[in-house]
């Protein structure tokens, strides 16, 4: 695993990212400033310790699909076993809520796409749930999905939203098949392919069509709507959220033109990916109808099939007409033509 620039500030693949972290903890709350401190600082071990796993190259290979531990508002990991596959619900409510979003997760890409979990293999869905205290983000560390309860006052419980699990078990997915070097551009794609599975799975599970889905991600997450309507929007990339408390407005751009050339957040790979997220939108919804069986299809065939750590927006951008061509012939490859042209890449 090549680490490439970056902050450093936050574990790989996280959720929330870090100019939002930053912002809770400067926004004069006491419990936010607490919460954002114990996550800065947990995140600088966690950073080691997936380096260190994924050296190890431990996967988990077993029958069972999923296993939740609790991780008692520590920093062991995994903690202690609450529940396995196929066993009674427990008394926790997160472990319960981790467990079925992970499933359906498991169900999407096997039922959808014919892909055994994450690896293609069946590896086993490793959850841990009450990370640290207050801790305001959920990350993939490269063997399991590890989530916080959030502060309570912006941010609530992160295991209460299928989306953000999707999300970031789709980071799983990405470092086992395409593995888009976390920055800039390939990084971008990264996150945004996440959002993209992140939001056709909550769409999936609620048999929403294109027009019917509200493309947003993170949205459960948000204790109050006065916050924001979440994380990120596919739909409308810059208008997810507008609050001091978040950092001020959601800085997502919809077009090239608007590209932001940065080096926090691992060269905006939060930021940018509103891009990337947009074209898909675009093209879900002009297509109509299920997501999954078209658009995502083609999103799909992209990211296992020719994608490349360092695949740009435009080479994706190519990849996708390739495959929409080779799937679904000529009248669908335009359509993915016309979409990457509405936010300035040329496939
Ligand atoms: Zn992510």
């Amino acid at each position: 695993m090549v680490r490439d620039g970056g902050s450093g500030d936050v574990p790989r693949c996280s959720i929330v990212p870090p100019y939002v972290l930053e912002a809770l903890a400067q926004a004069g709350d006491a419990r936010l400033a607490r919460a954002g401190h114990q996550t800065i600082l947990l995140t600088a071990e966690l950073a080691e310790r997936r380096l260190l796993l994924l050296e190890r190259g431990e996967r988990h290979l077993a029958d069972e699909r999923r296993v939740v531990y609790d991780a008692v508002h520590g920093r062991e990991l995994p903690g202690t076993l609450l529940r396995r596959e196929g066993g009674p619900a427990c008394a926790d409510a997160s472990a319960n809520a981790a467990y079925e979003h992970a499933g359906q997760t498991f169900s999407f890409f096997e039922r959808v796409f014919g892909r055994s979990s994450i690896d293609g293999r069946g590896m086993r869905l490793l959850s841990s749930v009450h990370y640290g205290q207050h801790y305001d983000n959920a990350f993939w560390d490269g063997t399991e999905m590890v989530y916080g309860d959030g502060d309570g006052v912006v941010l609530g419980d992160f295991t209460r939203a299928l989306d953000v699990i999707a999300h970031e078990l789709t980071h799983g997915l990405t470092e086992s098949t395409a593995n888009l070097t976390y920055s800039g551009q390939s990084g971008a794609l990264n996150e945004s392919v996440s959002d993209v599975f992140g939001s056709l799975v909550k769409q999936w599970v609620h048999g929403q069509r294109a027009e019917e889905a509200d493309w947003l991600i993170g949205d459960r997450l948000l204790v109050d709507t006065k916050f924001g309507r979440a994380l990120r929007s596919l739909a409308a990339p810059g208008t997810a959220y507008n609050s001091i408390f978040m950092g001020g407005k959601d800085p997502q751009p919809a077009h090239m033109r608007d590209y932001q050339h940065m080096r926090a957040d691992d060269g905006g790979v939060h930021v940018n990916s509103g891009i990337p997220n947009h074209a898909f939108y675009l093209l879900a919804v002009d297509l109509g109808g299920h997501a999954w069986e078209r658009a995502g299809a083609i999103w799909f065939g992209a990211l296992t099939g020719a994608a490349r750590p360092h695949t740009s927006f435009a080479e994706f951008a190519s990849e996708t007409v390739h495959v929409a061509e080779k799937q679904f012939g000529d009248e669908v490859r335009k359509h993915v033509q016309h979409a990457w042209q509405r936010v300035g890449v040329s496939a």
